[in-house]
C-alpha cells in the first residue's frame, strides 16, 4: 500500500514516514502543491495524506483538482480545526478529517479504517459495453477511454451502481449537489444527460433511459 504525504514540515515528514514504514506502508513525501501533482499524474497513491498549507498552493485547492480525475481516498492532516475547515475539506471529498497534533495509533487506525472502506469502491462496474472503474475514475466504451466532467462522471457511476433502477430528477440532484456543494438546476442535469448520452454513444437514449415525467434509468442491455 502507498500513502502519498504531502507535507511542508520536514519533521512531521520524517516522523510520519518512519512511523508508517514500521506498519508496512510505502510512503513518499511531496513537499508542494505541484509535486504531488506530478507524483499523482506518475503512479495512482492508495491514499493521500494531505495537509492544508502548502508553499505553493493549499491542500483545497489540490483535493479539489484531484477529484476532478481521481478517487483513491484523501485524508486531511492539519493543525486547522475550525468547523468550517473541516466542512469544507468533506464538501471537497475528503476522506476524513486529522487534527495535528495527530496521535499516532490513531492516525493508523483512521488510515486502515479509510482503505478498508476505499476498497469497496475498488469494484469495475460494467453495463453494456461501458466500463467504469471506480479506483482509476476512468470510463471505456468497448475498450476506449471516454473523458467525462465530474458531474457527468457522478451521474454515471450512480446509474451503474444500479442497473435497472429508477433514478428520479430530485434524486439525482441531490446526489450531485452533495459533491459539488453548487446548485445544480434542472435544466443543467438535462443537459449534461445529453452530453453525457452522446459521449456514450447513446444519442437515442437506449442505455440511459428516459421515464417521462420521473427521471432516468440504466439499462443493463
Ligand atoms: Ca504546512
Amino acid at each position: 500500500m502507498k500513502i502519498l504525504l504531502v507535507e511542508d514540515n520536514e519533521a512531521i515528514i520524517m516522523g510520519l514516514q518512519y512511523l508508517l514504514e514500521q506498519e508496512g506502508y510505502i510512503c513518499q513525501a511531496a513537499r508542494r502543491r505541484r509535486e504531488a501533482e506530478r507524483m499523482v499524474s506518475e503512479e495512482l497513491p492508495d491514499l493521500m495524506l494531505l495537509d492544508i498549507g502548502l508553499p505553493d498552493g493549499d491542500g483545497y485547492q489540490l483535493c479539489q483538482t484531484l477529484r476532478q480525475q481521481y478517487t483513491f481516498p484523501v485524508i486531511f492532516l492539519t493543525a486547522r480545526e475550525e468547523e468550517e475547515d473541516v466542512v469544507r475539506a468533506f464538501d471537497l471529498g475528503a476522506d476524513d478529517y486529522i487534527i495535528k497534533p495527530f496521535r499516532n495509533r490513531e492516525l493508523i487506525s483512521r488510515i486502515k479504517n479509510v482503505l478498508r472502506r476505499g476498497g469497496k469502491d475498488r469494484e469495475v462496474l460494467q453495463c453494456g459495453n461501458i466500463t467504469l472503474d471506480a479506483e482509476s475514475g476512468k470510463v471505456r466504451i468497448s475498450g476506449e477511454e471516454v473523458a467525462l466532467t465530474k458531474l457527468e462522471y457522478k451521474i454515471l457511476s450512480s446509474m451503474m451502481a444500479y442497473p435497472g433502477k429508477l433514478f428520479t430528477r430530485d434524486e439525482i440532484l441531490s446526489d450531485i449537489w452533495d459533491i459539488s456543494g453548487n446548485f445544480v438546476n434542472d435544466n443543467t442535469l438535462s443537459v449534461t444527460i445529453k452530453r453525457l448520452r452522446e459521449k456514450l454513444g447513446d444519442t437515442e437514449g437506449k442505455t440511459i433511459k428516459t421515464v417521462r415525467g420521473m427521471g432516468y434509468r440504466m439499462e443493463s442491455q
